[in-house]
């Protein structure tokens, strides 16, 4: 399209059709310069958000036809290659001209996991390697959170502040009223600081959520699941779930990165499943060893190869920094993993 008739398409308005994974569709209009989620809010099509600042990742959606540009101008969580592919944020994306743009959940999801707000109160706080925390916290014996799924998220508000953080929780709803969490302690940051120096057992945590669309699918297919670093926070709590639902069929490979030795945690809990599961197999890596490490060594991608491939439906979940995920999918997409199955989570800060 030239730039001429994309500042005349940008003048008109738009039909928005929004087809969640159901089936079910949603048609709406959009006003020029209108973000795609406010058409859809204004509409109530009942489409998944959180953060509206481009950050979080919750208002994923994918264009199947027509043009819709992204607001740049916006902190966007997507990866180069996931924008190429059409994806797009629908709180900072606009309808250029009449379009379809896919959900990958089905029109019934937001109506079933409606989140709330409880307060936690810190049962546990271990340090499990020099920079990551294991935080427990104990929930109303009442909660609402029983409806979350494995591999969501929630948000924390950091004590003594007015600042939230987001969290996946490495539990499961078969645990609550107990949360668990893995919490990477950066040398300066807002949680972090209050996890290095103030946090105590009794200590209350307002929770808010649950929220985020990477959770575990669960068809009967095989499971690839790449973490980096406390990114193996939500594979423990899909891997807990698979196990809880029988599910033993199919292989389930989970691939967990750091880069040095003294970076790794909860390689008990893993030697655990292990056991317990038969058709999982854990592929520790090491990318940048120090001392002698003989396990995996290279990043957490790399030690999924062709072989593993064995379906054409094979699922993948990938969570951790930017670089890696974006790095991981490009290289399953490269073995034969078809991209929409692919699901991706992005520890970025909001
Ligand atoms: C969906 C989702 C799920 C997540 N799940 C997890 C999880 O399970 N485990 C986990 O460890 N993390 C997770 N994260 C990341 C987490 O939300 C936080 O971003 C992370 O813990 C850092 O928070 P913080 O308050 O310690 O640091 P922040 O205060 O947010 O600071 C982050 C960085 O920015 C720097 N910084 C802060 N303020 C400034 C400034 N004014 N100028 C320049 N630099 C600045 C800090 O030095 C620090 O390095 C997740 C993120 C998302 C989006």
């Amino acid at each position: 399209m030239s730039a001429s008739e994309a500042a005349q398409v940008l003048e008109t308005e738009a039909q928005v059709t929004f087809r969640f994974s159901d089936g079910v569709e949603y048609h709406a209009i959009s006003q020029p310069g209108e973000l795609l989620l406010d058409v859809a809010r204004k509409n109530d099509v009942p489409v998944t958000w959180q953060c509206l600042t481009g950050s979080c990742g919750s208002c994923i959606c994918k264009v199947e036809e027509g043009e819709v540009s992204s607001d740049t101008g916006r902190l966007l969580s997507l990866l180069p290659s996931e924008a190429k592919e059409g994806l797009r944020l629908s709180c900072a994306a606009l309808a250029d001209t009449d379009c379809v743009v896919e959900l990958d959940y089905p029109s019934t999801f937001s109506e079933d996991h409606e989140a709330h707000q409880d307060i936690g109160t810190v049962t546990e706080l271990e340090w499990v390697n020099h920079n990551t925390v294991r935080l427990v916290m104990e929930l109303p014996e009442d909660t609402a959170f029983e409806d979350f799924e494995a591999g969501q998220y929630v948000q924390l508000q950091v004590p003594g502040t007015e600042e939230w953080r987001s969290y996946s929780m490495s539990s499961t709803v078969k645990e609550l009223p107990e949360m668990t969490f893995y919490i990477r302690v950066l040398e300066s940051g807002v949680m972090s600081d209050y996890l290095r120096e103030r946090c105590q057992v009794g200590d209350q945590i307002p929770v808010d959520g649950a929220y985020g669309v990477f959770y575990l699918r669960e068809e009967k297919v095989p499971q690839i699941m790449i973490a980096g670093g406390t990114g193996l926070a939500p594979m423990l709590s899909m891997i807990d779930t698979l196990r809880q639902n029988n599910f033993r069929r199919k292989p389930v490979i989970l691939a967990f990165g750091c880069s040095h030795e003294k970076d790794l945690f909860a390689q008990d809990e893993l030697e655990m499943r292990s056991d317990w599961m038969p058709n999982l197999d854990v592929r520790t890596c090491v990318s940048r060893p120090e001392g002698e490490w003989d396990g995996n060594q290279c990043r957490a991608q790399f030690a999924i190869t062709a072989d593993d491939i064995t379906d054409e439906d094979t699922l993948a979940y990938l969570c951790g920094p930017p670089a890696m995920t974006e790095d991981a999918k490009t290289r399953l997409i490269s073995l034969g993993v078809k991209a929409e199955n692919i699901h991706v989570e992005l520890f970025e800060s909001l």
